[in-house]
This record gives structure tokens, C-alpha cells and sequence, in this order.
């Protein structure tokens, strides 16, 4: 019989933190089960040959506008701040993105943008943040000339691509994400609180693991040891009555009954190269392009100081479980149909009352490492 009063799937931030939370609160035992041969989920970092820290599964900056998750976390390491800059790449311009006043104003002649200018604060105000399709919609011809332009040249050829879809079919709340911002404000986030763990979130997910009582079992697929049956929980093969914490994908721990969830995929590909720097900024979305999205130069936000740089070209694919270049579920997609698979799933946990589905992946919800960490902060107030 196990003596752990815990299970929990998955060590990045939402399982780390639950996991934390019960054995520091509760004192209760947690065994912690991750099928990769790291900790910190899609937030693993590293420092590669050149010194300089990468981000394995992409770019990842921490921001939040949540004072309780910041509090929390700096029980848990210091901070190194870092406003987070991304320009665009169109045709021969780089635009500061969100596209702002400074942006304008690297577009069009100063005459022209400053005309611009004054009609864009005098309808929405100075310090506004307009969601493009609010903003296509103008009566006014120069703005709506402007929006046009934007959405063209910036939003819909890479929003198509990350999301592997036709022009028509993207969700205005997708769009909204990055809205027009009409200020002189170059940083791609506004939050109170924007900063890098001083030694990296794999550092600091390793520190909320190392709570006495929290077992991590590392490259252990947690499905080869659990087992789900009408309405009961089985560990090892015996029945286990702890709570299972669970932050995979629903659809897989109920051996796909009702069909996959679609996610989308990213293939990184990353580059050492021999001199300081490659780009002006850490991150350049290149809108426009057949294949890639975005190119990420890490050296940006640490600043290692070292005569080599290194980058990372995202390639959006669709996910596939059965391709190894193709198997990591990044993005859940959503549409109504899908919600409604996923509903299914969600039903179906219902009928297990010591199963907690947790997390990006078995919520199927696209959460901020700051939106993990609190919905697991929430979800042990309300166990
Ligand atoms: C490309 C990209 C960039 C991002 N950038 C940012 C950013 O800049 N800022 C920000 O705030 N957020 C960012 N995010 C979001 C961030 O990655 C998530 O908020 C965070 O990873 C959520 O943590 P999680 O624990 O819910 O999921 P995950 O980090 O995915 O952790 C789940 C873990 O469960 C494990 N697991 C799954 N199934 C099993 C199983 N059967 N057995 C054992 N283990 C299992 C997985 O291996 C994984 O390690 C980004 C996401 C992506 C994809």
C-alpha cells in the first residue's frame, strides 16, 4: 500500500507548486512523476556551451500583474529584471511591437505620423491599448488606412501560421492579445511585476521540489504506473486512495475515448554563432515569412558577457503524438468543437473524486506561467 497521500503528473510550474504547497502545508507525502529527464515543464532552462541560459521549449518572461504569485515565488529565488522588447520584421523596417506610437513613426514621414498621432488620441485617447479589429472598424479613411496596414502587415500572416489556419477563421480574442498601444512605450508587457529568476526556473522549480516529504521520480511516464478504472485510482498495481494531481493531457489519461484534443506544435531550432550579437533585440517576429515565426536571441536577457551569441527560429507545426518531431503539445487550440471534446474529458474526470486535472495541458487552457501558478495556488485553497 503506497504512503504517499499525493500523486502528482508533471513537474513544471502547476505540479511544482501543488506539490509544494501540500508537503510545506499539509505535511503530507507527494510523489512527483515526470516523464522527461528534467524538471520545469515547457519553463526548463539550461546554460549551454557558450555560457549563455536557454530556454529549451522557447522564450519564456516571466510577467504578472498578480502580487500574490510574485510574493509567493520570491520565497523561492531572487530576481534579475528584464522588460521584455520584440520587434517586427517588415520588408526592410523593424517595428517595435505592440505596434505603438514609435512604431508609427518608423512607418511614415514625421509630418504624416504625427497627423496620425493626433487622430488616433483624439478618438481613443492617449495611453489606449486598441485591439486591432476595434481599430479596422474606424470611420475615419486615415485610420482605417492605418489599421489595414497593421493588421496586413503584422497580425494575419502570422497569426495563420501559428495557428495553422485560414484568415477567416481566427478568433478576435486571438487578435486582441496584442493590441495597438498608443504610447511611446516600447516593452511588449505593461505588468507591475516583470523579471528572470536570477538562476533560472528550473533552479527555482527544483527549490519548491525540495520540500521534505516531495518524491520526484524523473523520466517515469506516469500512465505505465497508474491505472483508472470505474471510478478508482490504481498506483503499482494496487489501489490508491491518495489525490492524483494530474498535469498532462485528459485526452491521453483516458486513452483518447473520445477522440484527441488538437494542440499546435513548435519545432526550435537553435544556433551558436561566432560573434557578439545577431539581432537589436531579444525577440524579432518576422510576420511575414513562409515558415518561421519569431527568432529569440537569449544573450538579450541576461546579458552574458561573451563574444559568441545563440538563437532560436520557432517553426509552427501542427502537434502529432506519433511523429517524434512533431510530439510536443504546445498550444491547445480552441474552437467551440474542441471545447466541447474536452468537456467530455472533463466529465469523465468528474467521476473521479481524487483526480485534480491541473495545468495548461489538462485544463486545455492557455495559462501564463503566472495564470499556473496561481490556478494551482487556488486549486490547494479549495482541496
Ligand atoms: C513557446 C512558449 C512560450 C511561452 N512563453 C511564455 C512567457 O514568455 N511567459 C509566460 O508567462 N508563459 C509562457 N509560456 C507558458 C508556460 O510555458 C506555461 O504557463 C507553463 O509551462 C505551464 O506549466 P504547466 O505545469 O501547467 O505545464 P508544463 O510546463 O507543460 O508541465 C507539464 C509537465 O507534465 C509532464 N507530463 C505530461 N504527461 C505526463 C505523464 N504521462 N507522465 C509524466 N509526466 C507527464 C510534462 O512532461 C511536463 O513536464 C509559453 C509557452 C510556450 C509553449
Amino acid at each position: 500500500m503506497s504512503t504517499y497521500h499525493a500523486v502528482v503528473v508533471g513537474a513544471g510550474f502547476s505540479g511544482a507548486v501543488m506539490a509544494e504547497r501540500l508537503a510545506s502545508q499539509r505535511g503530507w507525502r507527494v510523489l512527483v512523476l515526470e516523464q522527461r529527464n528534467h524538471l520545469a515543464g515547457n519553463c526548463f532552462d539550461k546554460t549551454d556551451v557558450n555560457g549563455i541560459r536557454i530556454h529549451q521549449y522557447g522564450p519564456h518572461l516571466f510577467h504578472t500583474n498578480k502580487p500574490e504569485v510574485w510574493h509567493y515565488l520570491s520565497q523561492f529565488t531572487e530576481w534579475q529584471p528584464y522588460e521584455h522588447k520584440v520587434l517586427a520584421r517588415v520588408g526592410d523596417m523593424l517595428l517595435p511591437l505592440p505596434f505603438n506610437l514609435n512604431s508609427l513613426y518608423r512607418l511614415y514621414p514625421a509630418e504624416h505620423a504625427q497627423q496620425l498621432e493626433q487622430l488616433l488620441i483624439q478618438r481613443y485617447g492617449a495611453g489606449a491599448k486598441v485591439p486591432i479589429l476595434q481599430l479596422k472598424q474606424t470611420d475615419e479613411p486615415e485610420l482605417r488606412q492605418l489599421a489595414d496596414w497593421i493588421y496586413q502587415n503584422i497580425f494575419v500572416n502570422y497569426t495563420m501560421r501559428q495557428w495553422g489556419i485560414k484568415a477567416e477563421d481566427i478568433a478576435p480574442e486571438v487578435l486582441a492579445r496584442v493590441p495597438v498601444v498608443l504610447s511611446r512605450d516600447d516593452r511588449y508587457f505593461h505588468d507591475q511585476y516583470q523579471a528572470i529568476p536570477v538562476d533560472g526556473y528550473t533552479a527555482l522549480i527544483g527549490r519548491l521540489l525540495s520540500q521534505p516529504g516531495v518524491d520526484v521520480h524523473l523520466q517515469q511516464d506516469a500512465l505505465q504506473r497508474l491505472k483508472l478504472s470505474q471510478g478508482e485510482i490504481w498506483l503499482d498495481g494496487e489501489i490508491f486512495k491518495g489525490k492524483l494531481i494530474y498535469t498532462g493531457m485528459l485526452d491521453q489519461l483516458f486513452a483518447y475515448q473520445f477522440g484527441e484534443l488538437p494542440y499546435r506544435s513548435l519545432q526550435f531550432e537553435f544556433k551558436q554563432l561566432d560573434f557578439p550579437y545577431f539581432q537589436t533585440a531579444t525577440t524579432v517576429n518576422y510576420p511575414n515569412e513562409d515558415t518561421f515565426t519569431r527568432i529569440t536571441e537569449f544573450k538579450h536577457i541576461l546579458t552574458e558577457q561573451c563574444n559568441s551569441t545563440t538563437i532560436v527560429t520557432e517553426y509552427p507545426q501542427d502537434y502529432d503524438k506519433n511523429d517524434p518531431q512533431k510530439n510536443i503539445p504546445y498550444y491547445p487550440v480552441f474552437t467551440a468543437d474542441n471545447q466541447e471534446k474536452f468537456g467530455q474529458y472533463k466529465a469523465l474526470a468528474a467521476q473521479y473524486p481524487q483526480l485534480i486535472p491541473l495545468g495548461r495541458l489538462a485544463e486545455y487552457k492557455y495559462f501564463n506561467m503566472d495564470d499556473a501558478v496561481l490556478n494551482a495556488l487556488k486549486s490547494f485553497a479549495e482541496l
